[in-house]
């Protein structure tokens, strides 16, 4: 130490041996804290900054007006070539939840089951967490500890908790609430293109002149995105696929309402019309593909009576989308939730994929087979979670990558896993099966968001320990923990988030975090050094700092993003997309697309066709349950489980707070209820009540609720696509009848 101040790591420990005084400011505002919610130096009081929104994965970016150091007001940054001078309801709401009355403000420890959470000091909350943690592991193994993470954090966040636990706390098993929204496009890439690489820019929305949205509903899932579609000069044919007359539905000049889970029918029914019919890029296909004949043979069967039968859709509607997509000269496939979540969410997506393919419809602007991503950084989670993917997108199997992430980190390398995590259900079967002891959650809702909800707030009570670390201490998963660890929120720490497109963002802290609030990243800083392994992160000093080892972790993948600088090169571009290689250059403000050259990122450069017979529906409507129930997005004034959104007067304001239930008119009949009366919804899991709204919107058959509601998931069905893993959230049957 040559007689210098003593190491963080060395006054962390001291802190938590000796815990009985609260934090010392001092150590909260060591270099990369931003802890007790200081602004950084760097900004002026008065200045106006800019932050990427923290909520979906479009990656708008804010102008946020500072009085005083704090913020008081932002706007839409007319400049960044994600959302030109636009933002959605929730964007210009941003700052609101910062300041609700539930923030969780200090750490809180609940000493028995059912009694009621209280606030300790910081130094005993660490102790806690790592007495507790550590017997559990002692007594049952490494492995029966795990976590769940989450898209809703900064890169450099999610990679010191993906690298903490696994090299530091040798914890095995880990996931994010990403499965639940990413990761059937994950593997449906890695199998076809060989790397998680969606290939478009949003630029491709203003230069299609054919768009496909395949269960996806822009309009209200990523407003900005459908601005960019209207922001279209070339009079695109706008096709929505959908079970639902959804509202980008009602704006385009094709709705394919199919069957619900009957895309793999439709799809293939097509790609066999287009074969049939000889509207191919042989071209493409000879110099760019593999395994085409194989698939002109697989999809043989799939005739239009067969289609129609299974998808509803009449053989003329599917001869006319074929004929759309042949006629197009820049048509691009986009996709989100509809197919992801799906129990064969992979090959649905493949099945688009192979389109694209097959008509050439890729690496040119305006086309695409392009997964829309969730979360604000789900990109991010998908390449440096160290989750599913050893960080920078590596395998945990390949002992090459092994060393060179150890390398990169300055770890040793016998301290990394061989064996990619449990996902997330696998960790919930685990707890159920006692091989589960200690679970951290982290900027999550599982106790909402997880499907079949009666079984998972069963699952969460199984365990020894839960810890919750998040903004607020009143989520429906915080009222399992045994300890609540308070988080800063989006605006009030700094770091990257990576949009659909693959383009960094740098999000700034603006606001200070209420109380002994800590950002994620302080709070991981202070559990390595309270765990004993501090040492192991001692370049972990600062958000950019990681950013630096991360850019080393991803030299020479396809995610390279070794030429980008630093945070301030990310500012003046207006973020970068990946792949920036060190040595390349990149134009201001440049809209960038991969695949351009034909190059795909498998062995032999090309893509595969991928694709299998469809698997029955898990759960059909039948006598007792009649109705396929879907569940979505259901304004763009919500997200997700509503733990932030919920706090604010104005978003509350733009859509219906009570549960809902839309019905067919004729089903409406049938049944005798009416628009605003209450009715009851049963599944074979649980029954809610919501109101009626009676609409043409759902199909006869079908009822759909909005994800939003906490007795949602009471419903929902366990289904999971068998490669990605992804809870097939979409059909499940239910019962309807007045209440
Ligand atoms: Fe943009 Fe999404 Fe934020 Fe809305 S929620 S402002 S679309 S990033």
């Amino acid at each position: 130490m040559d007689g210098g101040p003593p190491s963080f790591t060395a006054r962390a420990k001291k802190l938590v041996r000796d815990h009985r005084g609260p934090l010392t400011r001092d150590l909260l505002r060591s270099p990369g804290g931003f802890g007790l919610g200081q602004v950084p130096t760097k900004l002026k009081p008065d200045a106006t900054t800019t932050m990427v929104c923290g909520y979906c994965s479009t990656g708008c970016s804010l102008h946020v007006h500072m009085k005083d150091g704090q913020a008081i007001n932002l706007s839409a940054s007319t400049e960044y070539p994600v959302n030109l001078g636009m933002a959605c309801p929730k964007g210009w709401e941003a700052l609101t939840p910062l300041s609700a009355p539930d923030r969780a403000t200090v750490p809180m420890v609940r000493d028995r089951r059912g009694g009621a959470l209280k606030p300790v000091e910081w130094s005993a909350a660490l102790e806690t967490f790592v007495d507790r943690m550590k017997r559990i592991q002692e007594k049952h193994g490494k492995e029966s500890v795990a976590f769940i993470s989450t898209g809703q954090i900064p890169m450099e966040e999610m990679a010191f908790l993906g690298a903490l636990t696994k090299f530091g706390m040798g914890v095995l098993h880990g996931d994010g609430n990403t499965r639940q929204c990413m990761a059937t496009s994950v593997v449906a890439y890695k199998q076809s293109f060989g790397f998680d690489a969606p290939p478009y820019t949003y630029q491709d929305f203003e230069e299609s002149d054919v768009i496909v949205f395949i269960g996806a509903n822009p309009c209200i899932a990523h407003p900005i995105m459908w601005e960019r579609v209207c922001r279209n000069r070339h009079d695109p044919t706008v096709v929505v696929i959908d079970p639902r007359r959804t509202e980008t539905a009602q704006q385009s000049q094709m709705h394919v309402p199919l069957a619900p889970k009957s895309d793999l029918y439709l799809l293939y029914g097509l790609a066999r019309l287009l074969c049939r019919n000889d509207w191919l890029d042989h071209d493409f296909i000879r110099a760019h593909t593999n395994d085409f004949d194989a698939f002109v043979e697989h999809v043989e069967p799939y005739e239009p009576g067969l289609v129609s039968d299974k998808t509803g859709i009449s053989a003329e509607q599917l001869e006319a989308l074929a004929r759309t997509i042949h006629e197009g000269k820049r048509v691009s496939f986009w996709w989100t939730m509809g197919v992801n979540q799906s129990h064969e969410g992979v090959r649905t997506a493949q099945a688009i994929i192979n389109l694209a393919l097959m008509t050439g419809n890729i690496g040119r602007p305006g086309t695409g087979a392009n997964s829309i991503t969730g979360q604000c950084n789900a990109m991010g989670s998908r390449l440096f979670s160290n989750t599913t993917n050893l960080l920078g997108g590596h395998a945990f199997g390949n002992p090459e990558h092994r060393q060179k992430v150890a390398q990169a980190i300055g770890i040793d390398e016998g301290v990394i896993p061989e064996e990619p995590s449990w996902a997330y259900d696998r960790i919930m079967e685990g707890i159920l099966q006692g091989e589960i002891k200690g679970l951290w959650i982290i900027a999550t809702n599982t106790a909402h968001s997880w499907i079949n909800q009666g079984d998972a707030h069963e699952i969460l009570k199984q365990l020894d320990f839960l810890v919750v670390q998040d903004m607020y201490h009143t989520t429906e998963t915080a009222a399992f923990a045994d300890l609540v660890l308070p988080a800063a929120g989006s605006g009030e720490k700094e770091g990257c988030f990576i949009n659909s497109e693959r383009r960094l963002g740098l999000t700034k802290q603006v606001s200070k975090a209420p109380g002994q609030a800590l950002s994620d990243f302080r709070i991981f800083q202070l559990l390595a050094a309270a765990w004993g392994c501090g040492d192991m992160f001692e370049r972990w000093r600062s958000p950019e700092d990681v950013f630096q080892i991360l850019k080393e972790c991803s030299r020479d993948m396809p995610c390279d993003i070794s030429g980008i600088a630093d945070y301030q090169m990310i500012d003046e571009l207006g973020g970068i997309q990946w792949p920036l290689p060190e040595g390349d250059t990149v134009p201001r403000k440049s809209q960038r697309r991969l695949f351009e050259d034909g190059q795909f990122c498998t062995a032999d450069g090309r893509a595969r066709f991928v694709f299998e017979d469809p698997r029955p529906t898990p759960e059909v409507a039948d006598e007792s349950f009649p109705f396929t129930l879907l569940t979505g997005r259901g304004s763009s004034s919500q997200w997700h489980t509503q733990t932030r959104t919920g706090k604010s007067n104005v978003l509350k304001s733009l859509y219906p707070n009570e549960p809902y239930v839309e019905v067919n008119p004729a089903d409406a009949r049938s049944i005798g209820i009416h628009t605003n009366d209450w009715a009851i919804v049963r599944s074979r899991r649980g029954a809610l009540r919501a109101r009626a709204f009676v609409s043409h919107v759902v199909q006869a058959g079908q009822v759909f609720i909005p994800m939003h509601f906490a007795t949602t998931n009471q419903l929902t069905f366990p289904s999971f696509d068998p490669y990605s893993r992804q809870p097939s959230y979409k059909a499940c049957a239910v019962s309807l009848e007045p209440a």
